[in-house]
């Protein structure tokens, strides 16, 4: 499992993030404390909080 930095989206493995902005950030992580599924991010207060725009595995603390 790797997380992007930026937005925190969970990969099975990744190269570059393609739900970032620019699809080139491939910093990512291995190390992450909490995840959190968001199905619908229009209705999820997480995702809103913190601006989590599509649905999928979302790491809450990336380390
Ligand atoms: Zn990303």
């Amino acid at each position: 499992m790797k997380v992007c930095k930026n937005c925190h989206r969970i990969y099975e493995s990744a190269g570059v993030c393609p739900q970032c902005p620019d699809g080139k950030n491939s910093d990512f992580s291995e190390r992450f404390n909490s995840s959190a599924l968001v199905l619908d991010p229009e209705k999820s207060q997480i995702a809103k909080k913190l601006g989590f725009k599509t649905a999928g595995m979302y790491a809450i603390k990336v380390r």
